[in-house]
């Protein structure tokens, strides 16, 4: 349903641009949650940018149900890694939440509902009319989550998202993110750096390699489902996929420092 063929994406000129993405192709089937792990600076976010509609590729083209891309569709939400400019700073929490359903739920009685189901289901009941700033970070994540979640997309982007997290409310916030595409079949693209994160939550796992990014590995995960932070993880299967994106990712980094473009720091 989500197809990207033959899709290319430079930054800048033809001499002195990044080519973050060449030539990728591959597809994502509805109602799967599939992982992208791979270097820092390699061009996930960038992948996940050209899926949302928010950059327009260089070539190629990027698909949804055979129709392709290029205004942002309205079936697709992205939670961004970087919450922090995410949140509009002068709206309530609720607002926030309900900001983006004020034409796809004309109902207000119906909208004020999703907004109160979507910041229970992240923890956050009673904070409707709190401001942004009035959160803590990790609380201002779970926010933009319930932003996504309250949209009820058929597709969700989410970049990174739980990487300023404490440990705890992450394997919290992973279960639900499972949940929810079991309850309402949604497709779930996950860019991640956590290994153990990209495995637990996924049917699929992309490992991608260094920029221009390609897909290095794509690995079946073959876990059983209701998935469990404890018991899932002792699983045999568990270890060895994990094993195997950690070689990969390995690999792309050993390529990254032969080849001089040292992972960026900055733009993972
Ligand atoms: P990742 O998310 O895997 O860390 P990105 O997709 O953010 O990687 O970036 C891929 C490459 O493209 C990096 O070299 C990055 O510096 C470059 N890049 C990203 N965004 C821009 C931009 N807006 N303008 C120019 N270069 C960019
Ligand atoms: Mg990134």
């Amino acid at each position: 349903m989500l197809t990207l063929t033959n899709v290319s994406k430079r930054y800048g000129d033809e001499q002195r641009g990044t080519l973050a993405v060449k030539d990728l192709t591959f597809e994502i089937g509805d109602n799967e949650i599939v992982t992208v792990v791979g270097p820092s600076g390699c061009g996930k976010t960038t992948v996940l940018k050209l899926m949302a509609g928010l950059l327009e590729p260089t070539s190629g083209t990027v698909a949804v149900d055979g129709e392709a891309v290029s205004a942002p569709p309205e079936q697709i939400a992205l939670v961004f890694q970087d919450y922090g400019n995410s949140l509009y700073p002068w709206m309530r929490v609720g607002a926030n939440v309900e900001f983006p359903l004020r034409h796809r739920v004309r109902d207000k009685a119906a909208r004020a509902a999703r907004v109160d189901e979507a910041l229970s289901s992240v923890g956050l009941a009673g904070f409707a009319d709190r401001y942004p700033w009035q959160l803590s970070g990790g609380m201002q994540q779970r926010v933009a989550i319930a932003r996504g979640l309250a949209y009820q997309p058929r597709i969700l982007l989410m970049d990174e998202p739980f990487g300023a997290l404490d440990a705890q409310t992450r394997a919290d916030l992973e279960d639900l993110v499972l949940r929810v595409r079991d309850a309402f079949g949604i497709t779930i693209v996950f860019v991640t750096h956590d290994i153990d994160e990209s495995v637990y939550l996924a049917d699929r796992v992309l490992v991608m390699g260094p920029r221009p990014t390609f897909i290095d590995a794509e690995l079946a995960v073959d876990l059983p489902s209701p998935r469990d932070q404890i018991e899932t993880k002792d699983l045999a299967e568990f270890s060895r996929v994990r094993g195997e994106v950690y070689r990969r990712i390995r690999h792309s980094s050993e390529l990254m420092r032969q080849a001089g473009t040292a992972p960026d720091a900055a733009g993972h």
